[in-house]
């Protein structure tokens, strides 16, 4: 395969062949060949950005494909599963976001003023009540997530 520094020289070199030889029909043809192999040098980078848009997406899919086999659905979120042996699941994420729109929003705890636990999607204004009726803290999403990974 030539460089284009290699045609850029091969073409001159046709060129000054053409002009020392005083063929005008040569030259002209030459410059003809020197258009083409411009339109084929743009096609040819827009190929190469087509590609590289493309690799991105497959990137992009892989990516979420990986995520997808980390989650886990408690019926009410979304947990990524802890790859380290006895870490808790990280967590909760809306069911709602994830499920439309493919995004990790974390819910936030918003317990009800009587003590009794909510998560609220800031993203997308779903409230759910997590499983369980006790308060929530964080020592008690350790403890959820534990009863995640048992299942
Ligand atoms: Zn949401």
């Amino acid at each position: 395969m030539f460089s284009l520094e290699q045609i850029r020289n091969l073409w001159k070199g046709a060129v000054e062949l053409a002009e020392r030889a005083k063929n005008i029909e040569l030259k002209q043809k030459l410059l003809e060949l020197r258009e083409a192999g411009l339109e084929l040098g743009e096609e040819n980078l827009e190929k190469s950005r087509q590609i590289k848009a493309l690799e991105q997406r497959v990137d992009d899919l892989q990516s979420q494909l990986s995520l997808k086999a980390k989650l886990q659905f408690d019926g009410c979120a979304y947990w990524i599963q802890a790859q380290v042996e006895g870490q808790p699941a990280d967590g909760p994420y809306c069911q709602r976001c994830w499920d439309a729109d493919q995004k990790l929003i974390r819910l936030q705890s918003t317990p009800l003023p009587n003590g009794e636990p909510w998560w609220d999607c800031l993203e997308c204004g779903k409230s759910v009540q997590p499983p369980g009726t006790a308060p929530r803290g964080i020592a008690q999403s350790v403890a959820f997530s534990n009863q995640l990974r048992r299942h």
